[in-house]
């Protein structure tokens, strides 16, 4: 069976969900060999052999941490010519996909970005890509070269397929270029203890219904009782009373939760294009004509000011 490189993302040697994702689909079109570099890339290991990983592809040198992208793809390709694959899969993150385009500059391939499905096909893999705000479904194939694919996080279920996982070391010399762009310093942003927003299993929302910075503390309060990611509308975002990296929309974050509860959200398609994939959408807004309603599984029309502190305090009650 063919072999389809995927590239892993991770802190640590801890593998991110998305990658996982990647096992999944990857598993459809051939036998997922995986590539982890990095500090703790041999760590990895055991979680891509537990989803599907024949074999794990691994290098580390201090080039990674010092330098933007190109070491990582001198890397990647350092694998792609060990093996031949028939695909390379990447994880669409803005750095996932910077690799996937330099790669496939590199060896003559087409790429697919920000893919939401996979399937194997005839002729190469068919990617499914969602366009205009999620108006319309796309399919494509690759038709030149190997194909390269970014796919965006919560595209597939991640599922258990234990398989041999055997840790090979990747030989890798690095191009001039590789450190042509050194990182010169790094602040960690602050943790919030809460679920990465793109991996959360709940995400709750608010928009500029919120009405202020502070009054985010509600939604806030609300995530922590549930265990859930903050997400924010553009409105809420661009007005600061929310960070950026929390935006969920066609110019945020793609978000496909179990449950995701917008509150003083208008439910605009540019929002929409990033959560309607969730599995249980819940509204909270006081226009009962919005058209989020539109698209709720559940909805409340009222005013979130008393219907989210209602909320939270049952949740609380319920969990004991
Ligand atoms: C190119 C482009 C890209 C965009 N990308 C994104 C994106 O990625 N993400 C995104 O979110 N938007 C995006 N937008 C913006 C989008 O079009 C909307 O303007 C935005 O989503 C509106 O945010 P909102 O729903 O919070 O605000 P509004 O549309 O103003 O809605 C606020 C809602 O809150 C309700 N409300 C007010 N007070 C209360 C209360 N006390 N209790 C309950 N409900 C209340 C109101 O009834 C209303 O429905 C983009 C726009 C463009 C043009």
């Amino acid at each position: 069976m063919a072999e389809v490189l995927v590239y892993v993302d991770h802190v640590d040697g801890a593998v991110r969900k998305p990658t996982l994702e990647l096992l999944t689909l990857a598993r459809r079109i051939g036998e997922p060999v995986a590539v982890a570099l990095g500090s703790g890339a041999e760590n990895t290991a055991a979680a891509l052999a537990e989803h599907g990983a024949v074999k794990v592809l691994t290098a580390d040198a201090p080039e990674f941490a010092e330098y933007l992208v190109v070491p990582k793809v001198d890397a990647l390709q350092a694998a792609y010519e060990a093996v031949s694959p028939a695909a390379v899969l990447v994880p669409s993150s803005a750095e996932g996909k910077e690799i996937a385009a330099r790669l496939a500059v590199r060896i003559g391939s087409g790429i697919i970005t920000d893919a939401v499905d996979l399937e194997a096909g005839d002729e190469g893999p068919v990617a499914t890509q969602s366009a205009f705000a999620a108006s319309f479904t796309t399919k494509s194939r690759i038709t030149k070269g190997t194909p390269v694919i970014t796919v965006k996080p919560n595209s597939a279920a991640v599922e258990a397929a234990p398989a041999a996982g055997t840790v090979e070391a990747l030989s890798v010399s690095f191009s001039e270029k590789a450190t042509g762009t050194k990182v010169v310093s790094r602040t960690p942003r602050e943790s919030t203890g809460r679920p990465e927003l793109t991996e959360a299993a709940i995400v709750v929302s608010g928009g500029r219904g919120v009405n202020g910075a502070e009054n985010f503390a509600i939604i806030e309060a609300l995530a922590d009782s549930l265990g859930a990611a903050v997400g924010a509308s553009r409105a809420a975002v661009d007005a600061g009373w929310y960070p950026h990296t929390n935006q969920v929309g066609q110019t945020g974050k793609s978000v496909s939760p179990q449950l995701y509860i917008a509150s003083g959200i208008s439910g605009a398609i540019q929002h929409r294009a990033g959560m309607q994939t969730s599995k249980t959408i819940v509204a909270i807004n006081k226009d009962a004509e919005a058209p989020i309603f539109d698209l709720v599984d559940y909805g409340v029309v009222g005013d979130l000011f008393e219907v989210v502190p209602q909320l939270t305090e049952e949740v609380k009650t319920r969990k004991g």
